[in-house]
């Protein structure tokens, strides 16, 4: 589902984020990256949704070409995909449900359809009658459910999620990941960059390591390593 081939990022800035990265991910994985702060996780993440394009090789995502993507194609490209990020980033003028709505109103979706997904979501990911509330009137778990809502309410193939626990104490963290868990046993792949030691060691998932720009590791079933 996701091919990687000789692929290298460097930033404008002479920053050398990825290095002649080759990588293959299947549909219905669930891959943790692994890896130091400034290992390049976020910019591989990055390039899976077309935020970055790299300055070498190839990004394909079910046969699509995301190099030679045109402009225009790309929102279609990101309605296929769900995004997580460690700081949420949710409308903060917009209710939770309106969060959520969003997301199928800009593709089109009939005002009574938009509706009833988005009441069925929210029910899925434990929010039910928190609709009308506002991000800055939840805990950090409940947003980051908002934004798992948000993120998976199109159906995506894939599922790309930046450290998406960074910000949660243990608990909450482990309520994310069982939502995540879940969606991925329904079919979705999942790429999640993490620091999330225990929940890496604990889930025995496919690893792949990050380490300066290139993989250093990549594992069935891996743990998290760099153990101290
Ligand atoms: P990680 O997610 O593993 O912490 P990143 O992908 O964020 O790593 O960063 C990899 C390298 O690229 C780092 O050296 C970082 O400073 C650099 N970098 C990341 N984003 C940018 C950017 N937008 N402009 C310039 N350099 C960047
Ligand atoms: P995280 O550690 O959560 O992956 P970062 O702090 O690395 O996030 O990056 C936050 C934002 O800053 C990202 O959009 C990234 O592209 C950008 N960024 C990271 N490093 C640099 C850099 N050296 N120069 C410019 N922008 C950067």
């Amino acid at each position: 589902m996701i091919q990687l081939k000789n692929v290298s990022k460097i930033y404008p800035n002479g920053a050398r984020a990825l290095v002649d990265v080759n990588l293959n991910i299947g549909k219905g994985e669930f891959v943790f990256l692994v890896g130091p702060s400034g290992a390049g996780k976020s910019t591989l993440i990055k390039l899976l949704y077309r935020d970055e394009t790299p300055t070498r090789g190839q990004v394909q995502i079910n046969g699509k070409n995301l190099v030679r993507m045109r402009e225009r194609e790309v929102p279609y490209l990101r309605r296929s995909i769900g995004v997580i990020f460690q700081d949420f980033k949710l409308l903060p003028n917009k209710t939770v449900h309106e969060n959520v709505a969003f997301a199928l109103e800009v593709i089109g979706v009939s005002k009574r359809e938009v509706r009833n997904r988005t009441r069925n979501m929210l029910e899925l990911v434990g929010l039910a009658g928190k609709e009308k509330a506002f991000p800055n009137e939840l805990s950090g778990g409940e947003q980051q459910r908002v934004c798992v809502a948000r993120a998976i309410i199109n159906n995506p193939a894939l599922l790309v999620a930046d450290e998406p626990t960074g910000n949660l104490d243990p608990e909450t963290a482990w309520g994310i990941m069982d939502l995540l868990f879940n969606i991925n046993k329904r079919g979705t792949t999942i790429v999640m960059a993490t620091h999330a030691r225990a929940i890496v060691n604990k889930m025995q998932k496919r690893v792949i390591a990050i380490e300066n720009g290139r993989v250093a590791r990549d594992e069935e079933m891996g743990g998290y390593g760099y153990d101290v």
